[in-house]
């Protein structure tokens, strides 16, 4: 049991207009507002910088946000992907309609900075579905009380003389794609000393945290007390049928939770107390 320390790193840039198109006959996720900065880089040579995402590209302002999942407190982050990726991965058109509007709440799966990206444009459709499918089965083994097959060196091959050729175990694996070690990270803001933490390269890193937590640590995730209680989302002003959020018994802060947010613990409240005065009628 190894105790994992998630960093607070991840800024994810969400860029304006997310879009599917086809580059050399393969779909890629990209964005109208990367797609003008590229232009405009190529028509100045390369004068222009990653970090220079003012002017003309309209990155700025209103086109421009940022996605912290960390600082959001998204801790079921990796558990509702899969849940809205399982709703669409047997049908190719819901698949590829769901992506683009995934990425304009979120932003992209593999690069907090989409022009870093496959031909400085974004990521491949066809790894969306593929990394999506090894979180999905991780999940699945998790809850089936196979988590720690995930530590299992993976069987590459079996030699003439029987012997097991492995390589590196899937969650080692997958740390190592999509994580690094972040050296400067403050568990306790107050606290003057930095722990070695992991921090996610992108959101897909930031979810296979959550997964090692989940492993390591024996992390476990219920329903947010407010999980199906009917109300009007802050965010959306759209009634909905509960938060439909879950809870890690102990949040990457080292905080122990019941609800997901303050808005579902009055819910909840509310509802417990409503519910007690009933049988004394
Ligand atoms: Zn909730």
């Amino acid at each position: 049991m190894a105790n994992i320390t998630v960093s607070d790193s991840l800024r994810n840039f969400v860029p304006r207009g997310p879009k599917l198109i086809r580059v050399k006959g393969k779909k890629l996720l990209t964005w109208a507002a990367i797609e003008e900065f590229q232009q405009r880089k190529k028509e100045k040579g390369y004068a222009v910088q990653v970090g220079d995402i003012s002017g003309s590209t309209g990155m700025q302002g209103d086109g421009m946000n940022i996605f912290e999942p960390y600082q959001l407190g998204r801790w079921d982050f990796h558990r509702a992907l899969v849940r809205d990726f399982k709703k669409v991965k047997d049908n190719q058109k819901a698949f590829e309609k769901w992506v683009p509007e995934f990425a304009e709440c979120c932003g992209d799966l593999f690069y907090d900075w989409p022009a870093a990206g496959h031909l400085g444009l974004g990521s491949l459709l066809e790894d969306w579905f593929a990394e999506l499918e090894i979180l999905e089965s991780a999940i699945e083994a998790i809850d089936s009380g196979k988590g720690k097959t995930l530590k299992d060196p993976k069987v590459l091959a079996t030699s003439i003389a029987k012997t097991k050729i492995t390589g590196p175990p899937v969650l080692s694996q997958q740390l190592k794609r999509f994580t690094y070690p972040d050296l400067n990270f403050k568990h306790q803001k107050r606290s003057k000393e930095s722990v070695l933490a992991l921090g996610a390269e992108s959101l897909i890193g930031f979810c296979w945290l959550l997964v090692a937590r989940e492993i390591e640590m024996g992390i476990k995730y219920v329903e947010c007390r407010s999980f199906s209680i009917p109300h009007k989302d802050a965010h959306s002003g759209l009634q909905v049928d509960g938060c439909g959020r879950w809870v890690p018994n102990i949040n990457p802060k080292g905080n122990p939770m019941t609800v997901c947010s303050k808005g579902c613990s009055t819910r909840a409240d509310r509802a417990a107390k409503k519910a007690a005065k009933k049988p004394a009628k």
